[in-house]
């Protein structure tokens, strides 16, 4: 079965945490989705790998519980890890609360998101107990390198 729309302010798609104090919609298409087996992402889901996905913040709205949720940067800089401090739900990543787009974790979804993972991550640190699955997806041994920039810009008149 193929999967339905991207979410639109007509047909958003909505998450929340466990407890449900923390509720979200999304309102544009998801940009990425992937698999993080990074060990910090790995400790913070409680799962094999941490499965996220990406959307512009312009398509994101907190709809409650923003008092609840908490944010830990593992070695004081690393990637944001929100939570739910009422559940414990795993629900951000990334830059959170910042920044240009949103980490969402897939897994607080209730509804179809849309989009499917295409790639996974830190497959170097996956644990012994449940190997990177043989799904034909992309791989990266760490992060995904950035994708490369536009072809250079025939040279213009300079400005000085
Ligand atoms: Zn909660
Ligand atoms: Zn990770």
């Amino acid at each position: 079965m193929s999967p339905p729309p991207a979410p639109s302010p007509a047909t958003p798609v909505r998450g929340r945490c466990l407890c449900g104090g923390v509720r979200y919609e999304v309102t544009g298409p998801f940009l990425r989705a992937n698999f993080c087996h990074c060990s910090r992402c790995r400790k913070h889901t409680g799962a094999a790998a941490s499965t996220q996905g990406r959307v512009r913040r312009a398509d994101f709205r907190l709809l409650a519980g923003a008092e609840l949720i908490r944010t830990f940067r593992p070695g004081g800089d690393g990637m944001a890890k929100a939570f739910c401090s009422a559940c414990g739900s795993s629900l951000f990543g990334g830059s959170w609360p910042d920044g240009p787009e949103v980490s969402i974790r897939l897994g607080t979804l209730d509804d179809d998101p849309g989009i499917r993972p295409t790639f996974h991550n830190f497959v170097a640190d996956a644990p012994a107990w449940l190997p990177v699955p043989d799904d034909g997806l992309e791989r990266h041994a760490a992060a995904r390198p950035a994708p490369a920039p536009p072809a250079a810009r025939p040279p213009g008149p300079r400005r000085s």
